[in-house]
């Protein structure tokens, strides 16, 4: 029995809150909190009507840390599950410290003035974290999340040695707009305009945006071209899995959205400076995210599958094998469950599960942890029992 504070009311928050909900020998208290709290109470209604429970609501600026150490001590949480925006992470972590809470997230701390993605910052908590005796978890949602736990569990079920992985997403679905994103379009939008970065043999290399492709038939969806681009997982996967020599990160764009992409780039529209427009100033990107949908509600009119896996290759037995540990996810069938598209459901289940094995004690060290630190077969077992079956198909 534990009480949990959520911190974000978007599309990945609603789905926490249902699966939280849906789990209470787990999460017998609920708290919501985030920046506008009326979408914390509309998720609350749907809650309520959903799953038949109640679960209090605050607003929260988690940027201000001691407005967060203040709710903390108010509700007396025994995990903050962050599923706001990266750049809270190291604000949530602070007030965490302060009160000797647990911490979760699905996405790693990026500065908000430069859109730049590592773990270093999240890393310089390791020792404070440890001593404090409290835990953070990064990185539970699917990738990163799940692909780091397939990872886990290729290396110590499946190969005696792991050479290369593959982490391919695709998102097959079709939402019927001309143009929107499946996460926080700033977040989004920051990530994939970046240079592409893989690892080889102990270096990093560098690419052009969206330069290096390849075609892959994803299981339930078929062939899709999939562009190389940086992925944090990358970053903790290359140190955990052992003997690894090469690793990279692809996903899928249709032409319609690079299209977009390549215009809305081109006039500046994805500048994240500030610009000057009338005396007031306001940073494109931030203007852009205004205007596209809110992902949130993207999951009324999906259609469709999320693929999305772990192209292993190495040795069993003195043999070459190559496997894919992959999970599909069907955008209206989750519409169904929790009222939220697939790219939400896949990030939210394993953020809820990944906390469900802290309460538990199932994954609970003291210290900042990835994903594939652990034992892959009770949090794939969980995934499996939560909503998100998973396969592998050997090529
Ligand atoms: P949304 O933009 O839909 O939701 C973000 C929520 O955070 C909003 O409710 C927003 O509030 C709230 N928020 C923003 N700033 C603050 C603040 N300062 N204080 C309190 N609340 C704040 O994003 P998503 O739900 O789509 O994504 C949530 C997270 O999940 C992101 O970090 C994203 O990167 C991550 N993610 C991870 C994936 C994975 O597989 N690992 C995949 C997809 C997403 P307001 O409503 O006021 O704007």
């Amino acid at each position: 029995m534990s009480k949990v504070l959520i911190v974000g009311a978007g599309g990945v928050g609603g789905v926490v809150a249902h699966k939280c909900a849906q789990v209470p020998e787990v999460f017998s208290e609920i708290v919501l909190a985030s920046r506008t709290k009326s979408r914390c109470d509309a998720i609350a209604d749907r809650v309520r009507a959903r799953e038949g429970r109640g679960i209090v609501t605050e607003s929260l600026d988690a940027d201000n840390v001691a407005q967060t150490t203040g709710l903390i001590r108010k509700h007396q949480p025994d995990l903050l599950i962050n599923v706001a925006l990266p750049y809270q992470d190291l604000h949530l972590m602070d007030a965490c410290l302060e009160t000797g809470t647990d911490y979760l997230d699905t996405a790693n701390y990026e500065p908000p003035d430069e859109a730049k993605f590592e773990y270093k910052w999240q890393w310089a908590y390791r020792e404070r974290f440890e001593q404090a005796g409290i835990m953070a978890l990064l990185g539970s949602g699917f990738d990163p999340g799940v692909t780091n736990v397939f990872c886990a569990y290729a290396q110590a079920e499946l190969f005696d040695e792991i050479e290369t992985i593959d982490i391919l997403d695709c998102n097959g679905g079709d939402h019927g707009h001309p143009f929107a994103t499946n996460f926080n379009p700033e977040i989004n939008i920051r990530e994939i305009t970046q240079r592409g970065r893989y690892w080889e043999r102990g270096r990093w290399i560098e690419t052009e945006p969206l330069a290096e492709s390849r075609v892959f038939d994803f299981p339930e969806v078929g062939e899709r071209k999939a562009y190389l681009l940086y992925h944090e997982e990358l970053e903790s996967l290359c140190q955990n899995i052992r003997g690894l020599q090469r690793i990279r990160f692809w996903m899928t764009f249709g032409e319609a959205y690079l299209t977009h992409l390549r215009v809305l780039e081109n006039v500046g529209m994805t500048r994240i400076d500030e610009v000057d427009v009338d005396g007031v100033k306001v940073a494109p990107i931030k203007l852009l995210k205004a205007l596209l949908p809110d992902p949130a509600t993207l999951g009324e009119t999906y259609t469709g599958k999320t693929s999305i896996g772990c192209l292993v290759n190495g040795i069993k037995d003195g043999k070459r094998r190559e496997t894919f540990i992959y999970n599909v996810c069907d955008h209206a069938e989750t519409y169904k469950e929790v009222g939220a598209q697939a790219v939400s459901y896949t990030t939210g289940v394993p953020a809820t599960v990944g906390a469900m094995m802290m309460l538990t004690n199932q994954r609970r060290r003291p210290g900042v942890h990835h994903m594939e630190q652990f034992d892959a077969k009770p949090f794939l077992e969980q995934l499996q029992a939560r909503g998100l079956p998973w396969s592998i198909r050997e090529s």
